[in-house]
């Protein structure tokens, strides 16, 4: 029996591919079999050595491309070259994000700006893009990356909770919308996962955040690799419109 997690002959984009939680999931899509484009965003050498990385350990075809997901006309030409390359794609991991915490008194427009710009309309694009291709074929899966925060709210994070919260309900609505051509949207939202991002916090909110895992660790990148990978697999072909929390119970 062919496996339902082998993803051979399936094109996956991946966003934000280079660190955190993209890296451990270009790696496990990688590991199943996936072609890969990995989209990055700021560091081209990074970049370039993740694609060797991925084809040297996984022998799987991968590309890389720099973009800002915010930014259309960039999306738009990513795209483009995804149609010329591959003429499909099957998974979208909308990945990419950015984190910027301030109290409410603190909060500047810009801070506003960067983080809906990158946070939520940076899904949006991708996955009008995508979407289009999947469309061909009447298959696809999409998985969006929220947050805890963005169901359960925390104090010093309107901003980024507001925007975590927003990629639920895109992911809702698109989901009801793209179900009739065969593509599932569904979410995950991580809870405290140990990356760059979270190792930029002051050491009494990263100590006050750990103690709440009542699984008693941080998570692993990995640890959310594996939830996308059941998403974007077979295994999951009748599951859409879902927000799966990966937060070692983290809040219930
Ligand atoms: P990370 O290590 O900081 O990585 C973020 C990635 O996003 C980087 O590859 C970065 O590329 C890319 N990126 C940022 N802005 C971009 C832009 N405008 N266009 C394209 N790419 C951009 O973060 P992470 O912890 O792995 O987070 C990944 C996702 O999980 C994010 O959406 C985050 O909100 C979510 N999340 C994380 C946690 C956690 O505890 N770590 C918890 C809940 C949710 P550059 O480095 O080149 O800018």
């Amino acid at each position: 029996m062919v496996s339902l997690l082998n993803l051979e002959g399936k094109v996956a984009v991946v966003t934000g591919a280079t660190r955190g939680i993209g890296w451990a999931t270009s790696q496990i899509l990688a590991a199943h079999g996936s072609t890969l484009m990995l989209a990055g965003h700021s560091n081209r050498d990074l970049l370039d050595q993740r694609v060797e990385e991925i084809h040297s350990q996984f022998g799987v075809s991968v590309t890389g491309e720099l973009f800002d997901v915010s930014d259309p006309d960039g999306v738009r030409d990513f795209y483009g070259r995804v149609n010329k390359l591959h003429k499909k794609i099957d998974i979208l991991v909308n990945n990419a994000g950015i984190l910027d915490d301030g109290l409410m008194g603190m909060i500047s427009l810009k801070q506003y700006h960067n983080t809906f710009n990158t946070n939520v309309l940076g899904v949006v694009l991708n996955m009008q893009y995508a979407s289009r291709l999947m469309s061909r074929n009447s298959t696809g899966s999409i998985v969006n990356i929220s947050s805890i925060i963005g169901r359960f709210g925390n104090a010093g994070q309107v901003v980024y909770g507001g925007s975590k919260a927003a990629v639920i309900g895109i992911t809702l609505s698109a989901a009801k919308e793209l179900a009739s051509k065969n593509i599932r949207v569904n979410a995950i939202a991580p809870g405290f996962i140990e990356t760059d991002m979270v190792n930029q916090l002051p050491k009494e909110k990263y100590q006050e955040r750990m103690a709440s895992i009542k699984m008693g660790r941080i998570g692993t990148p990995e640890d959310v690799a594996k939830a996308v990978l059941f998403l974007a697999s077979d295994l999951s072909n009748y599951i859409s419109g879902q927000v799966i929390g990966v937060d070692g119970a983290m809040l219930i």
